[in-house]
């Protein structure tokens, strides 16, 4: 097997083209093997699926779904499904290479995975949402088990959509069978701390990263692009550590306040009114202004592509940690790299969230359940574990954190799939 080299060069903005990019890159300064190097940059198996769900008002509607699973030579396949009208099979495929990377840099024994439903949401009533999810885990489920692949909420999913994955499988079963997803409410096997794990392991990264640049967390401005599950916990452990939150954007408007935003009057803006804008003591900034705040710290925890060469010279952060998936392209990464700008790379600093849904996991196949601070515990030790290695990585090599996290995750990829061999 060869790799095949001009695909390489063909740019595009497709997600899993940037993945493949991200990819050689790594694969290039590890010198990997050819065979394996053109077994990593394709995903292992990818099912399509298009399915009859029955609306409301008796109409039949097909909808199609996919499941990818990348990798599986660490352990079973993990990952999030996604419901949106735009997802693509291409960018289930990004999402699952992307998983790989993240659970082989915490060092977690899974391979990635991830599904989607090409669908709106917002469209439909919650009786149409428990069919669809339904019917699409009936669909999947030649793939799913606890042994073999493990689904989590992500966009527009969340732990019902995970409670009616779990019940469709143990009806299948005939028994219950919690191991099957993460993400789950608590009542049926989920554990505590999945819901901020994702903002806490951020905010571990970035006490590592902070010590690293010789940055004090204690008065640290802080600008934070979304105030959902992951941009709302991180705001409030890195408050809890001491920074200011100067600046928050979500999807309506961005906020300022430059002695420092209250965490609980935005929280109570955004549960009355649906956004974080108009929170009381606050002042209203243009949207993309977000970006060139003056602050310490910048955290993307909103969606892809938000840091791109038109903003990367402006921003004044020296450290960004990367909340959401995607959130910096690849020409942005190469101007704040010569800026000076320290990085903490989306496979690193939100892996929080897998870390914890991976405990959930272990603690519903023993049937036995940690505390709060058991779990607390643990998670800071991994991310931390994990931070230190890349920033290892990051000096012996003399390369960035994302290509030094990037070249630990393919390597420890690498050398399990070289390790098991090719069957026959
Ligand atoms: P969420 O839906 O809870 O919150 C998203 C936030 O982003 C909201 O405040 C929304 O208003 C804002 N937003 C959406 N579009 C925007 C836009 N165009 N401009 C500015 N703000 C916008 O989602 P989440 O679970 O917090 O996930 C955020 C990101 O983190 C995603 O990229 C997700 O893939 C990633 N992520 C989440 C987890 C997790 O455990 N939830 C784990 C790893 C990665």
């Amino acid at each position: 097997m060869t790799t095949s080299g001009p695909e390489v060069e063909r740019r595009s903005e497709s997600p899993f083209a940037i993945a493949q990019t991200q990819f050689e890159t790594a694969a290039d300064r590890l010198r990997l093997n050819p065979s394996v190097r053109a077994v990593l940059r394709e995903p292992r198996r990818e099912l399509t699926v298009h399915f009859p769900v029955e609306m409301d008002d008796g109409t039949v509607a097909v909808f199609t779904g996919y499941r990818v699973q990348h990798n599986l030579s660490r352990g079973p396949a993990k990952g999030g499904i996604r419901y949106h009208p735009d997802v693509t099979l291409d960018e289930a495929k990004a999402l699952a290479m992307w998983m790989t990377w993240k659970c082989a840099v915490v060092r977690i024994p899974y391979g990635g995975a991830k599904g989607a439903v090409v669908c709106n949401p917002k469209q439909l009533s919650l009786r149409e949402l428990e069919r669809l999810t339904r019917r699409y885990a009936t669909e999947i489920s030649i793939l799913l088990g606890p042994e073999s692949d493990i689904p989590a909420p992500d966009l527009n999913t969340n732990a019902q959509t995970m409670a009616w994955i779990m019940d469709t499988i143990s009806m299948h079963q005939g028994y219950s069978v919690p191991g099957v997803v993460t993400g789950k409410p608590i009542a049926i096997g989920g554990s505590e701390g999945r819901q901020d794990a994702t903002g806490r392991g951020l905010v571990y990264c970035v006490q590592e990263a902070a010590k690293a640049i010789k940055l004090d967390l204690r008065g640290a401005r802080v600008a934070l692009q979304g105030f959902g599950n992951v941009g709302e916990a991180a705001a409030r452990f890195l408050a809890e550590a001491g920074a200011q939150i100067v600046a928050i954007g979500d999807s309506e408007g961005t906020i300022y306040r430059a002695d420092g935003i209250d965490l609980s009057l935005a929280r109570r803006q955004r549960q009355e009114t649906g956004s974080i804008v108009g929170t009381p003591r606050t002042e209203r900034i243009a949207k993309d202004h977000l970006f060139e705040v003056d602050c310490d710290i910048l955290v993307p925890a909103a969606i892809e592509g938000q840091i791109t060469a038109r903003n990367a010279d402006r921003i004044k952060a020296k450290l960004i940690a990367e909340g959401a998936n995607g959130p910096t392209t690849p020409e942005a990464d190469l101007i704040l790299r010569e800026r000076g700008v320290t990085i903490i790379p989306d496979i690193l600093c939100n892996a929080g969230g897998v870390t914890v849904s991976y405990f959930e996991w272990v603690q519903d196949r023993e049937a036995f359940f940690w505390t709060l601070e058991e779990i607390n515990a643990r998670l800071r030790r991994i991310m931390t574990r994990a931070f230190d290695d890349s920033l290892r990585m990051s000096r012996e090599h003399e390369v960035d954190l994302r290509t030094a996290a990037y070249m630990l995750a393919v390597g420890r990829v690498a050398e399990a799939t070289l390790t098991r061999g090719i069957y026959p």
